[in-house]
């Protein structure tokens, strides 16, 4: 067996928010057979195991992890079909998201532009049906190709079978753990994105008088509009939005509008409404805030980003979280739900 596992590596690595425990044991996985000895070589000595991509999404509890991490690294990325302006194209679940979105748009193909600059790999994508700007997975995946643990085999799941809604799919919920995805077939077009845009990106491009939509000034606007609010987790320690924005029901909406008429609120089809997290977070002056007691702070430009400046554990973020969670409850009467998984104990 090629495949080297390497055992009690930190997770810091493995987190963009650089906390956590070890794990028992990693390995870096290259191709499908990697995926199948490493699958085989945790079920041999009955470990958990689990796929990640870079951590962007994770963060992991100060008691680590104790079985087997396997970390996505099958590169590959072609064309395989053209036809009348729809292009069609695998790409390995390994590949750098952002490397994906550039290739793409350097072809001069539509369908992931507004993707742009969001951190991870191919292959987490379609985990939480990732989506920026009027842009999600679940428009452009064709398929997923995945191993099944349940079947020990390989499998295509077509994109009526990954049960996509907002920020969610089958491998985060129903199917949680049961498929490692090893690649994605993703259909794009030669048309271009069409305004009306995202409030920012369309301020953005209003500002600047740009007409064009084609995908590399889409991209580049969207970089632009992105590096403004969110900090670069590869030199700032976060996650991205820690909060959720949370959806209410009726009676409590009315509670908060009624005490907090500037609230921004979207209605949900289902008659509940979603309220914003960030405006709720400011509210509660936390937006910049230091945390001298945990070493977290919450970025200044965008209160849902919370940025480990100084903490060594995890539980010194979760203590963090609550505070925030204590005192929005406290003003608002909402409990706000954090975003990104805690895997293993604190
Ligand atoms: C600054 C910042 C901005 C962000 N902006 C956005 C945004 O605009 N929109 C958005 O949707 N998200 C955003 N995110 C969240 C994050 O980038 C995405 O969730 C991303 O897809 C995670 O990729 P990853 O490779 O780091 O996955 P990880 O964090 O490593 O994993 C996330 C989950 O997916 C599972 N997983 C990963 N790879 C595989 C695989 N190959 N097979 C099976 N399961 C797998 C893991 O087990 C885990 O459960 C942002 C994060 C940061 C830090």
């Amino acid at each position: 067996m090629a495949l080297k596992i390497i055992e009690n590596v930190s997770l810091t690595k493995y987190s963009t928010m650089r906390l956590g425990g070890f794990a028992r044991f990693v390995a870096n996985i290259k191709s499908r057979q990697d995926v199948v000895d490493a699958a085989a070589w945790a079920e041999t000595r009955q470990l958990p195991l689990m796929m990640i991509g870079v951590g962007s999404n994770i963060v992991w509890g100060d008691k680590g992890y104790s079985g087997l991490i396997m970390i996505n690294q099958i590169k590959g990325f072609k064309v395989f079909k053209e036809d009348d302006g729809n292009i069609y194209l695998t790409v390995g679940a390994g590949e750098v998201w952002d490397e994906v979105v550039k290739k793409a748009v350097k072809k001069g193909l539509s369908g992931i532009e507004a993707l742009s600059l969001i951190p991870g790999t191919a292959g987490a994508t379609p985990v939480q049906n990732v989506g920026a700007y009027g842009q999600d997975m679940s428009q452009i995946l064709v398929s997923v190709e995945a191993y099944d643990r349940k079947h020990n085999t390989f499998v295509i799941i077509p994109k009526v079978d990954c049960q996509f809604s907002y920020r969610d799919s089958r491998f985060k919920s129903a199917d949680k753990g049961r498929f490692l995805i090893t690649g994605l077939t993703l259909h794009l077009k030669a048309t271009h994105m069409k305004p009306p845009f995202y409030d920012s990106l369309q301020t953005y491009l209003d500002i600047h008088q740009i007409k064009q939509y084609d995908p590399a000034t889409i991209r580049k606007a969207v970089i632009a509009v992105r590096s403004s609010r969110l900090p670069d987790p590869k030199k700032i320690a976060n996650n991205g939005s820690f909060f959720a924005n949370p959806i209410v029901d009726i009676p409590v909406f009315r509670s908060v509008i009624s005490r907090y008429p500037g609230i921004p609120h979207w209605p949900q089809a289902d008659g509940r409404v979603k309220l914003s997290a960030a405006w709720m977070v400011e509210l509660a002056g936390f937006k910049g805030f230091d945390d001298p007691e945990t070493g977290m702070s919450v970025w200044p430009n965008q209160p849902l980003v919370l940025v480990n400046k100084k903490a060594k554990t995890t539980r010194q973020l979760i203590e963090f979280k609550q505070k925030i969670i204590v005192k929005v409850r406290y003003m608002f009467g909402v409990t706000l739900e954090q975003e990104p998984e805690l895997i293993g104990d604190l």
